[in-house]
Parts: C-alpha cells; structure tokens; sequence
C-alpha cells in the first residue's frame, strides 16, 4: 500500500522506551486514517476503565494520507485519548503546521503510553526519536516553551502544554504553533499527567504515494477549486467570527448561558468589525490558500494583545463573548490570548464561567461573577489556569459544576460543555449531539442550515432543501453527514475545505486525492462504509466503557423553548427526539449498546465480535 509509512512511533513514558509500532495494511485499508487508524489503536492498546489520567491511557497523535504532500485542507491532525471530561475515548482535531513535520519524518503519527517520574518532552528532529529533561520548560506558558525549544534545536514545529494542562485542568488542551488548539476534551491534562511538556518535529522524507502526476493535478483542482469559490473567498475574509450576525439572525447565538439565542449586542463581536478594526493579518494551515485564521493586535485596559497568539474564533467569541454577555472584541481577543498561552480550551473556559455567572445570579454559589463584566471573566481565566480561588472548582469541568451548583446552570452533553451551536434552530444538528459518544461537539454532525440550501451533495442525491426546523429525514440526514465527515475526519482532512466549493461537499476531488496517494480507489458508496465502520469503532470503545443508549440525549435547557428571535417558541419534544435517536439506532445497525454483532459482521469488523459486553 502507498502513501503510508505503515508506523507510529511508541513512546512509554514510564520507560523511556521507544519503539515503532507498525499499523497493518488492513487496517488503512479498512480505516483509511485519522480517527479510525487511533480507535484501532485504542482498541489495542488502552484498557477499558483505565484513569485518564493515569499511566494505563494513550494518548495518539493520528494523520491521514493526505498529510504531508502540502495538500489544502491536509495540515491538520486529530489527537485521541480516553477523556477525563467524557470519561470514554474522544478526539480533537487541529490545524496548522506540526502534522506536515510529523509525516515527513518517518511516521505516520505518534502513540504516548505510560507516566514518567518528572517532566520530559520529546524530539522527533530529522527522523530520531528523543526523550529530554523538560525541567527548564515546565511552568512556562505555550508561546516561551515553544521559544526555548526552537533555540535549543533549531526550526521546529511544536505542540506543547501550558501551566493549565500541568496543573491538571480538566478542559487543558494541547496547543500547536501557539495558537492552534487540540481542544474541547481536556488532552493538555492528560499529556500533562503524563508529564509530557512538549513534542519538537522536524522531517524532510515525503511518503510514497501511488501516482505523483495525478496527485499534482488532484492537489491543484482541489486548491483552486477553494481559491476560486466566492463562498470561500468570504469565509477566508471574516473567518468564522463571520458567522455572529447569520447566527444572531437565525436566533441561535448562544446567548446568557444558553438561555436565549439573540444578542441584543452582536453588532460589537462580528467578524466584520474583528477584520476592520483588530485584524492586522490572515493566517492559514499548511497550504491552504484559504487563509481563514485571525491575526489580531489589540490592547485591553493597557494589557497587550499580542499577534503571536492569533486572533478569536468564532466559537471563542461565543463562549467569552454572548455566552457571558461580553460585548467587547479586545477582551475576548485578550481571553483567547490567555487561553492559548495557558493551554486552555476556549469553549470549555467560557461555559464554565456563564454556568459560574448564572449560579452566582440565582444564588447558587457566592462570587462576585457578574454577567457582561470582561474584567471579572478574564480574571477567572487566569484563577482556572492556575487553579486558584473559585477558579480550582471551575478547573474541575462542567459535570463537577453540575454535582456542586446543579445540573440546570451546567449545559452539557456527556460531560462535555455544549460549544457555540443551539440545537433549538438546528434540529438534525441537535440528533448529532444527542448520539455522538464524544459528548457536545460541533465536529461531527450536520448543520441544518446547510440544508436549507439548493443542491446540497448531489453526490449523494440530496438536491431538495429541508426546513432547520423539520425532524423530516433528519436521522437519515444526520447519518449522512455523520458518515461525509467520518471520512474526511479519517482523511483528516479541514471540514471547511470539504464544503462550499460550488454546490454542497467537494468529494470527487477528495477520492482523486486519496487514490493518488494511496492507490485505493474509493466509490462514493465505500467512502460512506468507511465512514460509517469509523464512526462504530467510537461507539465501541464508548460502549467499552459503560456507554449505552440510556446515556443519548440532550441537556434539558437545549429542549426549552427559546424566547425571542427566529427560532423562538420552538421547544425540542422529549417524545420526538427520543423516536428520532431510535431511528438512528436502526439505520446504523445498533441495539441498546452500540453495533450489533450482526453489523460488525457485515461491515469487515469481524474480529470486534465479542468486544462489548451486552
Ligand atoms: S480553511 Fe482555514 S482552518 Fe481550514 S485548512 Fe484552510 S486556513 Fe486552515
């Protein structure tokens, strides 16, 4: 098989030892990439009830076939542990730089098992695999742990904890490049349990692939294709912050702790008003001329806004911004400074807080937590950061807030904080949070309004738009897209690049690209399987470790009617959403614990049978 190394590197930590550890043509051919090759890794190699933060979890860093060859979209990778928030296997995908280095350096990803006695960080310069005394570099925040390492071994790229991942913040993330977050499942605090400050790359060997010449056109159709579309040309523009005012419109902008989905406010946290008034330039991920990332140089009440950092997303906007009642682009840019150099993840962070503000307001908890005041919120950023006053509890996570203050101030999901997105305006997206073993993620499903388009995916017939508001074949739908981004997720492919070029997704090129690389060959209707068979192994190694049906569902404040805007007065039926979950079950071939026996059979996953306990 080509476009392969056919190798991760395994490094134990409690050892010292590194080794390779080889990945079995089958399983690429099976799983192609990305989510698929790390659950198989998962299932090999992590216990089911193992602490994850303990020694017994791993902790992967997975590519797919498409990185490495400066592919538009391929700079990113996904990073698949046992969650401490879930309490299962998760995943977070990451842009930027660091994968490239990774996959040009003899591996195909990296496998960290195991706890070391005190802080190390690992090299992977020029294709030699090295383990250090990170001594010098524990405390430091990312930016100046990336600066030490790139004096001390040259150019490199990084992905590193901060103070919050040491300090075993629940929602610590892993952050790349300094401001390219491995979020939402509190992987910073498990690369910290594992007394991992850092890892350095640095390759040059490119992976075979099958057909050079058809890779080269296949790169070029598919960048140019994201280079002509006016679509992206605008979402390169304004970024994703350029969502605020649709969102705002459509009356699902996450608003006081999910109690509302209109911002009376919202003019003064757009995209637009980032770009013209705190952007100083674009950024992007390797190759991609989309160029979606803010850059922004800013000062809040004299305290420096350094571009290094980055700039707010539109999910950090959210959560700092009309979840809080924040209306001030410098603050959040400030936040998500802070964020970025303490290794936090900003959904997690901004929830918490509004779940903190609201139980401050109703009595709950006694803090000087006040909705909309930006002083106060960045200052509990850096008390969870550094796990001091009120911000030690906060730095427990949402399911602990639930437990302390009570389960209607904390919105979550599976334990995992519920990101920027209201399922009450998106009906089929809210299926997808309800199922989904990763908890609140915005990673996985559909987004309804997506369907309100013409011609979404022809591809794959769906050429009539459907109503946000319609249950009306929204499981099939939301199977659909589940298995689409299932695909590009093992791809490992940027989920924007996959979308928005002419008419609904952009797969024709995608399958060019991998049959370039590799040589499969894959049908539209074998990318939908291998999707699919990915997805199942997540519920597997959910089911592994208790996950049922029973757990499916969403937080009771997501069901609530909403009280103004356009998708007011539209609650979520408990009834409805619990027929609409059953019928995913069907359609995906699961019963009460995940796929049945039957589904592993017929789905090349024989050798699961057996593998949950029913
Ligand atoms: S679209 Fe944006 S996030 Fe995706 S690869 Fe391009 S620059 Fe990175």
């Amino acid at each position: 098989l080509h476009g392969y190394f056919g190798k991760y590197l395994h490094v134990d930590m409690s050892t010292g030892t590194l080794k390779d550890y080889p990945i079995l043509d089958s399983w690429y051919k099976r799983h192609i990439g990305g989510r698929g090759i790390a659950a198989r890794i998962m299932l090999d190699l992590l216990p089911p009830g193992a602490d994850p933060l303990g020694p017994d979890n791993v902790l992967v860093f997975a590519s797919g076939p498409l990185q490495g060859h400066k592919i538009a979209g391929g700079g990113r990778h996904v990073v698949v542990a046992k969650s401490p928030k879930t309490n299962a296997p998760n995943e977070a995908y990451v842009g930027g730089f660091f994968v490239h280095e990774v996959t040009t350096s003899g591996y195909d990803g990296l496998i960290i098992v195991g706890q070391a006695e005190k802080p190390m960080y690992l090299t992977l310069l020029d294709g030699k695999p090295e383990l250090h005394d990170a001594n010098e570099i524990w405390g430091k925040e990312t930016s100046d742990t990336e600066d030490a390492l790139i004096e001390k071994h040259g150019k490199c790229h990084i992905s590193s904890i901060g103070p919050a991942g040491e300090n075993g913040v629940i929602f610590a993330c892993i952050i790349s490049d300094r401001n390219r977050a491995a979020g939402r499942p509190g992987f910073g605090a498990v690369m910290g349990s594992k007394n991992l400050k850092a890892i350095a790359v640095r390759g040059h060997t490119e992976r075979e692939v099958f057909d050079k010449e058809l890779l080269q056109k296949a790169r070029v159709e598919y960048a140019g294709g994201l280079a002509r579309s006016k679509d992206m040309q605008a979402f390169g523009k304004y970024g994703t912050p350029g969502g605020v005012p649709y969102l705002n419109q459509m009356g699902i902008l996450p608003t006081k702790n999910f109690q509302k989905g209109t911002f009376d406010k919202y003019e003064n946290i757009t995209g637009e008003l980032l770009y013209d008034d705190y952007m100083i330039k674009r950024d992007t991920c390797t190759a991609c001329p989309v160029s979606c990332k803010r850059v922004v140089e800013t000062e809040y009440k004299g305290q420096k806004v350094d571009p290094k950092y980055g700039g707010p997303e539109y999910e950090t906007i959210g959560a700092f911004g009309s979840i809080c009642l924040i209306d001030d682009l410098a603050a959040i840019s400030l936040a998500n400074q802070k964020c970025n150099a303490y290794g936090l993840d900003t959904i997690s962070t901004g929830v918490v807080i509004a779940a903190a503000i609201e139980a401050t307001e109703k009595g709950l908890l006694e803090s000087n937590l006040i909705w909309g005041d930006a002083d106060i919120m960045l200052d509990m950023v850096d008390q969870i950061a550094t796990r001091t006053g009120l911000g030690d509890e906060l730095a427990k996570g949402i399911k602990h807030m639930a437990d302390r203050f009570g389960e209607e101030v904390a919105v979550h999901i599976k334990g995992q904080e519920v990101p920027m997105h209201d399922p009450r305006g998106k009906v089929g997206f809210g299926l997808s949070y309800a199922i989904t073993p990763r908890g609140g993620t915005h990673m996985e499903g559909m987004h309804d309004s997506m369907l309100e388009r013409d011609e979404i995916t022809p591809e794959y017939g769906v050429s009539e738009p459907i109503s946000r508001f319609s249950w009306d074949k929204k499981p099939e739908m939301a199977v659909l897209y589940e298995n689409m981004r299932s695909f590009t997720n093992s791809c490992v492919l940027c989920m924007f690049t996959t979308q928005m070029v002419g008419p609904g997704y952009n797969f024709s090129t995608i399958r060019k690209l991998v049959h370039a690389t590799t040589g499969m060959e894959i049908s539209p209707e074998e990318l939908l399987e291998i999707g699919a068979r990915n997805f199942d192994l997540l519920k597997i190694l959910a089911a592994r470790e208790g996950y049922t049906r029973s757990d499916d569902g969403l937080h009771p404040r997501l069901m609530e009617p909403l009280p103004e805007g356009s998708s007011a007065n539209r609650p979520i039926e408990a009834d409805t959403l619990n027929e609409m979950i059953d019928k995913v079950y069907d359609i995906r071939g699961w019963d009460h614990f995940g796929p049945t026996d039957d589904k592993l059979q017929s789905t090349d996953l024989e050798d699961l049978v057996g593998v949950i306990q029913r």
